[in-house]
């Protein structure tokens, strides 16, 4: 599942291809990925809207129009989005289209169709998409040792669900999970509560910087990401724990071990993390 990495990538890479352009049509060919309003609604509303930049909060990408209006998008599992230009062949998984003027257009593409779109209008209250529910990016100044050792205390849970709450912080999932707590040296079935402040610290301090390395190693060109169409832009060669079971541990040579996490499959090395 794309994570805050990779739906920061994802938002860089569409937002030159994008801004200033105005929507000269949507089609939605499966009108469920739709989730808000319905579609015919949703394509309607589009038609004749100038797109004015891009956003990102946890893992929704946000596509902000001129009017004050937005388009939000959550990739889900299998999602994938990129501008195209007009004549590129049309994937079989293509759920929407935006037909953008200067021949390109915005494609959504999701074998697996558990990723959604809403469109939020100016003023809308959000109570469909969950943004308004979601805790601290993890690059606000909001989120240090302090709101960390608040949150979570009296959390008996394990750590590593904790950080896959999106309540206590946004945009980690599985994947980085697995490499923060190994970066952290904290075990991934650590009852949340029982991490020090101290540790509450360094936690607070690997997560934007394990996140940001690996949007710096997910980078790749716009032809690149066009040609893998959307996808193929995760740096999983760069990844030190996770999917790695049996390996030695990159630091201390330890085979590393899976656990079962809140029913999500955890690697980690036993000898380094605590
Ligand atoms: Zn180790």
């Amino acid at each position: 599942m794309p994570e805050l990495p990779e739906v920061e990538t994802v938002k860089r890479l569409i937002e030159p291809q994008i801004v200033g352009r105005h929507i000269l049509q949507g089609i939605a060919l499966h009108p469920q990925v739709i989730a808000h309003p319905g579609a015919d609604v949703f394509c309607n509303a589009l038609r004749g809207q100038r797109v004015q930049g891009t956003d990102r909060k946890g893992k929704f990408l946000l596509i902000n129009l001129e009017s004050g209006d937005d388009i939000v998008v959550h990739l889900r599992m299998t999602g994938s989005l990129y501008a195209a230009p007009t004549d590129f062949p049309l994937e079989k998984h293509t759920h929407v289209i935006l037909k953008l003027e200067g021949d390109r257009e915005l494609r959504f593409v999701d074998m697996r169709r558990f990723g959604r779109l809403w469109l939020l209008r100016r003023d809308e209250e959000d109570s469909f998409s969950g943004i308004t529910k979601l805790g601290p990016e993890p690059f606000a100044a909001e989120f240090n040792g302090g709101y960390l050792q608040d949150a979570l205390t009296n959390k008996k849970r394990a750590i590593k669900d904790c950080l896959l709450d999106q309540h206590i912080v946004t945009g980690i999932g599985n994947i980085y999970g697995d490499e923060i707590l190994f970066a952290a040296k904290i075990h991934p079935q650590r009852p949340a509560s029982s991490l020090s402040a101290e540790e509450c610290q360094r936690l607070s301090e690997l997560i934007p910087q394990v996140l940001l390395r690996a949007i710096e190693q997910n980078s790749i060109s716009p032809e690149e990401y066009l040609k893998e169409k959307g996808r193929g832009y995760r740096s999983t060669p760069y990844f030190k724990v996770y999917g790695k079971r049996g390996q030695p541990c990159p630091t201390c040579g330890e085979p590393l071990c899976r656990v079962i996490v809140a029913g999500r499959s955890s690697i980690y090395c036993p000898s380094c993390q605590k």
